[in-house]
């Protein structure tokens, strides 16, 4: 048996999702990679494993999630039996691993009744009290920054300590929750270390050459924290300061950040997506990154950055004399500029335009992010959205040529969640939403109904549950059309993702609803696994019908 003093297990999202009947509908469509059970682990569970491991801690990062997806026949029980481990922690950073974490947790705590269960996250920092309430084999919640706290807690364990004092945990004395004192973030996260992918298994899903990027790929932080109020992410000022205690982002020195390239380099790494927005950092901080970089050259193929607000000809020139491939990515999530703005993204149509053209100029691929649906969204300014994707798909098209195949492009994705801790999760009415849940216990609750529509968490003062899943379904159909017009996708691929993600999902929601409505549990069980069977045996069809196009 292996024996670690710590073993990090990243859930996936629905911890039984082979076992229940469940209808991920279009969430598929936008986050092929991560794949609906949402497998890619936060990069902080690195940095915690590292930390440990560096203070002589044995430590391993187990993707259950991953495990799971790869292999229908993967025996979770078997094999968390066949870890030893001191401690087990499980990480609940995004609410969509909500019921994921828990039952983890849970089986963790009854295949090792004498281990102390911790979770952690964003997501757990916001219900640290909740779950120690109601999860009894859940034993610590560590709040905020996790990889000091999580080495006090090994220290005080190593001494017999149970019941310890930590800063930034969470944890049950006499059956009642005890939170421990608030630590301070870190000056400077140049200390942690976020690219020890050999304690990570496993990792195939990242070292895929099947899906973009086609090589090995890891992400890695400009920063923690961030000067943005989007209002509902998670990560975003307002929420930096009251689950980090974080009042202004520690941004990485740009040698610490060579050192990250070539460290991911070393391990096989092609693609790296270096996320937050340098530029938060001041002129200063984004001139001497890129001058480092460059100076030192770039020893991978391709980096990814992300512009938080349009970028200036001078930024976009200089990352394109990197000297190796670069794709920048922005979301302004709505095509309207009210839209935007109330949700805390202060820039217009116009300069989002004139930051495709310096990106074009420059030769460096822009990918233009979209998300419903937003507070002050309506048919119409879905519909005005829809507009806007038509003219960067035109924009694409002129400025293309065979060197210069992809320009620009659109994605978009649905929120489904409104981010714990957020400014909407916090203040809905004040920011135009309207919460379903606002425990963990009942985002759990929701995460175990069958079908993605009902997984949706919030409603706005214009739409209901029901209208948000109609307009994400209607736009996904829009996007597809609008791919194939502008010869993004073959005919093959139009037909089978219509068929797929909008006919399908249009159906399955249908009946979902009407199974919703029966009394009999037992029946609503037989309903749901016959509807599953049914959407099966159409994709078996649907394969060889797709063969024949
Ligand atoms: S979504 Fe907005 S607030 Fe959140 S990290 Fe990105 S820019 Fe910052």
């Amino acid at each position: 048996m292996k024996r670690y003093d710590a073993v990090f297990l990243h859930p996936p999202a629905i911890y039984d999702f082979r076992e229940r009947p469940t209808f991920p509908g279009p969430i598929a469509y936008t986050v092929t990679e991560s794949t609906e059970q949402f497998i890619i682990p936060p990069i902080g569970m690195l940095s915690i494993a590292e930390y440990l491991d560096r203070h002589g801690y044995r430590v391993v990062v187990e993707n259950i999630g991953e495990r799971m997806v790869q292999d229908k026949n993967f025996d979770v029980e078997g094999h968390i039996k066949g870890i030893e481990g001191s401690v087990y922690a499980i990480d609940l950073h995004w609410c969509v691993h909500a019921q994921g974490a828990i039952e983890l947790a849970k089986l963790c705590k009854r295949l090792h009744p004498d281990s102390v269960i911790v979770l952690g996250g964003l997501t757990a920092t916001r219900f640290h009290e909740e779950i120690i309430r109601k999860y009894e084999f859940v034993d610590v919640v560590i709040r905020g920054e996790a990889e000091k706290t999580f080495l006090e807690l090994m220290n005080a364990l190593d001494r017999g300590q149970k019941n310890m004092s930590v800063g930034n945990a969470t944890l049950r004395v006499n059956g009642r929750p005890v939170v421990g004192p608030s630590a301070a973030p870190s000056e400077s996260i140049d200390e942690f270390d976020f690219t020890r992918l050999d304690l990570l298994v496993p990792k195939s899903i990242l070292f895929s050459k099947s899906r973009p990027p086609y090589c090995a790929h890891w992400s890695i932080p400009v920063c923690r924290g961030c000067v943005e109020n989007c209002v509902t992410c998670g990560g975003s000022a307002y929420a930096c300061a009251r689950l980090l205690g974080r009042s202004r982002p520690s941004f990485r020195r740009p040698e610490r950040i060579m050192e990250d390239l070539e460290r991911l380099a070393e391990q096989g790494v092609k693609a790296v997506f270096l996320f937050q927005d340098p530029r938060m950092g001041g002129k200063r901080y984004w001139e001497s990154l890129l001058s480092t970089l460059r100076k030192n050259g770039l020893p991978i193929d391709h980096l990814t950055l992300e512009l938080f607000r349009p970028a200036d000809a001078e930024y976009v020139k200089a990352l394109a004399g990197l000297g190796v491939s670069v794709t920048l990515t922005i979301s302004p999530e709505s095509g309207v500029d009210h839209v935007r703005m109330a949700h805390g993204r202060n820039y217009t149509n116009a300069e989002l335009i004139k930051t495709i053209e310096v990106c074009q100029e420059n030769r460096v691929p822009l990918l233009v992010f979209f998300m419903l649906a937003l507070a002050e969204d309506n048919y119409d300014t879905v519909k005005e959205t829809w507009k806007l994707w038509e003219k960067i798909c035109m924009m694409d098209q002129e400025a293309r040529s065979e060197e210069y195949p992809i320009t620009v492009n659109y994605g978009f994705g649905p929120m489904i969640l409104l981010d714990p801790g957020s400014l909407a999760f916090d203040n809905p009415s004040s920011y135009g939403y309207r919460m379903l849940s606002n425990t963990l216990e009942g985002h759990i609750k929701q995460m175990e109904q069958p079908s993605w529509h009902q997984w949706i968490n919030y409603e706005t003062k214009y739409l209901r549950r029901d209208e948000i899943a109609k307009l994400i379904l209607d736009t996904v159909e829009y996007s597809i059309s609008l791919r194939e017009k502008y010869g993004i996708y073959d005919r093959t691929t139009a037909f089978v993702e219509k068929f797929c993600y909008v006919d399908l999902s249009r159906l399955i929601m249908k009946e979902v609803d009407k199974i919703a409505e029966l009394k009999d549990e037992k029946e609503k069980d037989t309903r749901l696994r016959l509807l599953q069977d049914k959407v099966r045996e159409y994709f078996t069809k649907l394969g060889e019908r797709a063969h024949a196009l």
